[in-house]
């Protein structure tokens, strides 16, 4: 904290050029109470030293651009505030918030972070097996999630660290960060040679948080060492995945989708998630614009796109999406599925990610059961589950002729009162 108060003190013009990245704190709290998990900005600098930023005005969010300049002014803690910011050229851009049109192998680099008076408990052959195992790995998780289109394969080693894991905050943080990935190059293991960074922490630590990640970016900090999805969430971020919401007596609440393991569950994406990663054939989600009978193959089938595996149709009510989706729980990690999931379509509501700095998430709106609907909140489309056939199922869309803001057209009926056009 020092040395980094001391550097900052030294940017005597209070003015910041760099990569901005959303930094998402994970407690996992979700037990019907609401989350602690908050975004933050970092900015990492073109010589690699991380800064908190301070952002009360929130002219980071809609910047549309990570590389920037930023006005402002560091606090006595460290904190930077920032005034005001622009986007720059150059540097290096958030990676992975896009699809990929070819399979993606990530070489990680796993440094068990030992500290003076704690160490971490899983060793080196243990988070090998964990993160890199042929089976029952993170590796393997997202083989399967992401139909082949996302790998992990990488390095473990191990240092030790002259800082006490007694304390902890977002700048002895980055310290721990540096200090272990000085000892790393020097073993011959260069933080520059791969595309994720993950510091496993002693559990013992008092950081109340079970994982760190940058959205979008490379790094990642886990305290909560032992639990293969907690290693798979914040790599989900490092990917660009914001988190699975769900609703919680009408509420929005970060975990609450069991859907998926951007949620509180070790399960496999969702149908907007699969989209945003570029792991659906594009075949595989068909955009609806008219009333008819249309058959989803379950999400997590091997599939060839006849019939989707997701259905979409624009909302224009809420400014997003909606996703339908069937899931069955068959197969590795879809088979302890939530019976408020499984074999039910779930209702999905996402705006795809328009800038690099806001946290977008997925939003579970609904789940329906055989003969329930789900109605826009204006009334123009109404979703029924029609009939499940165990890998298939059949949904019926109404259409009403308003829908898309049609000049002239009389008002649809109101939809049944819920949660936004829920019943
Ligand atoms: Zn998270």
């Amino acid at each position: 904290m020092l040395v980094l108060s001391l550097t900052l003190m030294a940017h005597a013009s209070d003015t910041l050029t760099g990569t901005v990245y959303l930094e998402i704190v994970d407690d996992f709290t979700s037990d019907g109470f609401p989350s602690e998990a908050a975004p933050q900005h970092v900015l990492r600098t073109d010589s690699g030293e991380p800064v908190a930023l301070g952002d009360a005005d929130g002219v980071l969010a809609d910047l549309g651009c990570a590389r920037v300049e930023v006005s402002g002014a560091a606090d006595k803690s460290g904190v930077f505030w920032v005034d005001s910011a622009a986007c720059v050229d150059g540097g290096e851009e958030p990676t992975g918030y896009g699809p990929d049109a070819v399979t993606t192998t990530r070489d990680a680099l796993v440094i068990r972070i030992n500290m003076t008076d704690s160490s971490v408990g899983p060793s080196e052959a243990d988070l090998d097996a964990m993160l890199f195992g042929t089976s029952a790995s993170v590796d393997a998780f997202f083989a399967l999630s992401t139909f082949g289109g996302e790998r992990l394969q990488g390095d473990v080693i191990s240092v030790a660290i002259l800082y006490s894991a007694s304390t902890c905050n977002v700048f002895e943080r980055f310290d721990w960060a540096a200090a272990a990935e000085a000892q790393a190059t020097i073993m011959g293991f260069p933080a520059s040679a791969y595309d994720r960074i993950i510091y496993v922490l002693p559990d013992a630590s008092v950081c109340t948080w079970a994982g760190i990640a940058t959205q979008g970016g490379k790094w990642s900090w886990i305290r909560d060492n032992t639990d293969p999805h907690v290693y798979a969430h914040e790599l989900g971020h490092n990917r660009g995945l914001g988190h699975a919401n769900g609703l919680w007596e009408c509420v929005a609440y970060p975990y609450f989708d069991r859907s998926d393991a951007m949620g509180i569950d070790y399960i496999r994406f969702n149908a907007p998630h699969l989209e945003q990663g570029g792991w659906l054939d594009p075949s595989d989600v068909v955009e609806v614009t008219t009333s008819g009978t249309y058959t989803l193959e379950a999400l997590h089938r091997t599939a060839d796109g006849v019939p989707p595996r997701a259905l979409k149709i624009w909302d224009p009510s809420s400014g997003a999406n909606i996703y339908l989706s069937l899931r069955e729980p068959v197969g590795d990690y879809e088979a302890p599925m939530t019976p408020d999931i499984a074999s039910k379509i779930s209702v999905h509501r996402f705006l795809d990610p328009m800038t690099t700095l806001s946290d977008r998430p997925t939003l579970l709106v609904d789940a329906l059961s055989v003969g329930q609907d789900y109605w826009f909140a204006d009334g123009t489309v109404r979703v029924r589950f029609l009939a499940d056939f165990g890998s298939t199922a059949d949904v019926q869309i109404t259409v009403h002729p308003c829908y898309m803001a049609v000049p002239v057209c009389h008002a649809p009926p109101p939809p049944p009162t819920g949660c936004g056009g829920t019943n």
